[in-house]
């Protein structure tokens, strides 16, 4: 067999790239010097991939910021108000990616979005008037060069023009149908211009097949490459998809001239069964996604025999063993986790692990099972990895309708805490987290380095927490949070004080542009080891008089923002965690916390890229999970949920269902057209529209967030609704955070005062 992998993550094992780019934008190196760490980077991975003994090299999966953003680029994809800047290459492309401020004008950065089901993000290609398709850039082509150069022969990779199209946002009226042409005309030249530079194969990634398909999106693929695929001459095209199966284009795409298709079985487990309805041709290579390109444990390599098995099963085609996806969304390497004790580190793979098994799997088949890679990978999973929880587990077995319930009905509760706590109208807030300032981060890496006590340490965060309660009573913020100090990360931080996790050093993935996130792991059963907020939560709330809302991160984020594990289900996972938070809950309304705000960052991120399983497979048990976690506490007492998105239009029912009697969310950016769908669908819970966008330095005008609050009141009733920014503030400046926020304060008093006059 053959063996390949759809890309590989292009950082560097330390994040070179990350500090490179950093210096490049600080000016501290030049664009020369970025794109030679770019260059040495871009062959060291080919190199190790070569030397592991993958067959079939991608290249062009190297990207400054986003693949998505390198194929629009490549295209002319490019807003005129981009071009407008007069810069060039590298300039322009960083201008779209971050936005520009400077000589030159001002323009903000493209919309940003999560790329399908994971936390990585794409830059979204706008389609308007002035936007004419064609070879602009040329990094598909220099890449290629460059590799082959060094004796690599690559299979060049590019987003296709269909996922393009299905991602792009379309302004002045134009729609996908008014590219078609133009599309062709480019894909089949960069197509052509590849094979005279001597490529046999390149690759394009259409994602967007793992959706739901309608007719018209059928026949839009149809068109594209009907009239694409009669040009590639002497190369070889790989239709690659991942994330998901498909289920209602397997029998288009393979009725198309591709030479192979790249199918994943690892998320796109459903692709057996329809290989059962499409007969796969035999004149095509099927490559098959059987190595998990996205989470970090080590294959069961009997298991991955087994779905090559079932694959052969069903179709005569030759078959190429791959990743289910990049191997952009996994960490680089095992060898720089120094912490971990081997006795985990055997059961996880990384990328360069990952090359090593595609290797393994790829010999087994060639040998027999008496091969020692085999043997050893037998024997591994023998033995169970972990110790199970039989007494959590049964708990969770046995949790009936009642454990899922808050009781009395949120509006009989609402009542309730309306008497208790005597807040305003349009009670403010705000979602947890103040600036952690350099000296908040250098608090917390001398603790790390062993510098200062963990008693100087908190005294530290302590201070921290009074200086700026102060300066929420002097303000006039009605409900406060004490800061959030003490977090490194909303995930990772809960993860330290629960059994079940484990933690990396180097584990980076991908997040945006260089960026990247370290997601602890999930290994085995997780239970509250101790108690996590309580101690920080009753400090603060003893320096003042007012509410002080207690702050978690929801079992859902917990899931989705780590590794999860593959041996159960992420069901389960979630309840355990659930169970853990319910715990730490209880515990806090013990202790007089009588505001708890559970944070669901990422409960949409993970929802299923096909709508048909949005319920079936996820909002089932994610939104019981949230509501296990405060269904005991005391009517008196406030759960508050927070998530960082506006998006949920088509989920509102289930984010309703979560029975929490607050929410806040981000609407600042958005045109707050969302609040149509909370008035259309009677949205019970009371809400906090964020008054303004707290991802940006920009201080909002009072009479800007009197606007909003306006808006929002034309919509939703005044006495559900509360006033607060549309996320923490941890990534601002003090003196930032401290004008936006009076300014809040001022207008929300603004708009008291007319609603008081209003009802005289
Ligand atoms: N409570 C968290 C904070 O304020 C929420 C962060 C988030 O929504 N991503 O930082
Ligand atoms: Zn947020």
């Amino acid at each position: 067999m053959t063996t390949t992998i759809i890309g590989y993550p292009r950082i560097g094992e330390h994040r070179e790239l990350k500090f490179a780019t950093q210096k490049f934008f600080k000016k501290r190196i030049s664009a020369a010097e970025l794109q030679q760490t770019a260059k040495e980077l871009r062959l060291r991975h080919w190199n190790v991939v070569k030397d592991a003994g993958i067959d079939q090299i991608p290249s062009n999966d190297f990207s400054y910021f986003d693949n998505t953003l390198d194929a629009a680029f490549l295209l002319n994809i490019v807003p005129k108000r981009y071009k407008d800047l007069g810069l060039d290459g590298l300039d322009e492309y960083f201008a779209i990616a971050r936005g520009y401020q400077g000589d030159a004008g001002d323009v903000k950065a493209l919309p940003m979005k999560k790329w399908f089901n994971t936390n990585y993000h794409y830059l979204t290609p706008e389609f308007d008037q002035d936007t004419q398709i064609k070879l602009y850039g040329s990094k598909i082509f220099d890449e290629f060069s460059e590799a082959k150069s060094e004796g690599i022969l690559t299979r060049p990779v590019i987003v296709g023009p269909y996922t393009l199209l299905r991602l792009g946002r379309f302004l002045d009226g134009k729609k996908p149908a008014d590219f078609t042409a133009d599309l062709i005309k480019a894909y089949s030249e960069i197509i052509e211009k590849l094979e005279g530079l001597g490529a046999k194969w390149i690759q394009i990634d259409e994602p967007a097949l793992v959706y739901d398909q309608t007719p018209a999106d059928r026949d839009l693929f149809k068109q594209l490459y009907d009239d694409i695929l009669p040009n590639k001459g002497g190369v070889k095209v790989l239709l690659q998809t991942y994330f998901g199966d498909l289920r209602d284009s397997l029998d288009l795409v393979t009725s198309l001239d591709f030479d192979g298709i790249g199918l994943d079985f690892i998320e796109g487990r459903k692709n057996l069964e329809v290989l059962d309805d499409v007969k796969f041709p035999a004149d095509k290579i099927l490559f098959a996604g059987v190595i998990n390109g996205k989470n970090i444990w080590k294959a069961h390599y009997a298991k991955v025999l087994s779905t090559l098995e079932a694959i052969k099963q069903r179709t005569d085609a030759k078959v190429v063993i791959s990743t289910s996806c990049s191997l952009l969304h996994v960490p680089y390497t095992l060898r720089n986790e120094t912490k971990l004790p081997d006795s985990k580190k055997k059961y996880l793979a990384f990328a360069e692990e990952k090359l090593a098994e595609l290797h393994d799997i790829d010999a087994i088949v060639a040998s027999d099972l008496n091969n020692p890679a085999y043997t050893a990978n037998v024997a591994l999973f023998s033995k169970p990895r972990y110790e199970e929880n039989k007494e959590l587990n049964a708990k969770i077995a046995a949790l009936t309708d009642a454990d899922y319930t808050r009781t009395p009905a949120r509006a009989e509760r609402l009542k309730i805490q309306k008497e208790e706590f005597k807040l305003p109208e349009l009670p403010t807030t705000t979602i947890g987290s103040f600036p952690q300032s350099r000296a908040v981060r250098q608090n917390r890496s001398k603790l790390r380095k062993g510098e200062i006590t963990r008693e100087q340490y908190d005294q530290f965060n302590e201070e921290e927490t009074k200086r700026w309660i102060k300066f929420q009573e002097e303000i006039g913020i009605d409900v406060l949070v004490h800061g959030e100090f003490e977090r490194n990360d909303m995930v990772e931080y809960f993860g330290e004080h629960l059994n079940g996790y484990i933690f990396t050093e180097n584990a980076w993935v991908q997040s945006y542009g260089t960026r990247g996130v370290k997601p602890p792991i999930i290994w085995g059963d997780v239970s509250r080891r101790e108690p996590i907020t309580v101690a920080t939560s009753v400090f603060a709330q003893k320096q003042t008089d007012h509410i002080m809302k207690g702050m978690l991160t929801g079992p859902v984020t917990m899931l989705n923002w780590s590794f999860p594990r593959e041996d159960i289900s992420r069901e389960l996972s979630t309840k355990q965690l659930a169970l853990a938070l319910q715990e730490e809950v209880l515990d806090l309304e013990k202790h007089g916390i009588k505001i708890i705000q559970i944070d669901e960052a990422a409960l949409r991120e993970k929802l299923p890229l096909r709508k048909s399983d949005w319920y079936s497979k996820y909002l089932d048990w994610a939104v019981p999970a949230f509501r296990l976690v405060a269904s005991k506490v005391q009517p008196t007492t406030q759960i508050h949920t927070h998530m960082c998105y506006s998006e949920f239009g088509d989920i509102v029912k289930a984010i309703d269902d979560l029975d929490a009697d607050v929410i806040s969310f981000e609407a600042s950016r958005g045109d707050l057209t969302l609040l149509d769908a909370l008035q259309k669908n009677h949205f019970e819970t009371h809400v906090g529209p964020g008054v303004y966008d707290i991802h940006s330095p920009r201080i909002p005008s009072e009479q800007e967030i009197i606007d909003v609050i306006h808006k929002i009141l034309s919509k939703i009733p005044a006495d559900h609704v509360w006033i607060n920014p549309d996320c923490g503030l941890k990534t601002r400046d003090e003196p930032e955070a401290k004008a936006s926020l009076i300014n809040l304060v001022n207008a929300t008093k603004v708009v008291r005062e007319e609603l008081a006059n209003e009802n005289k």
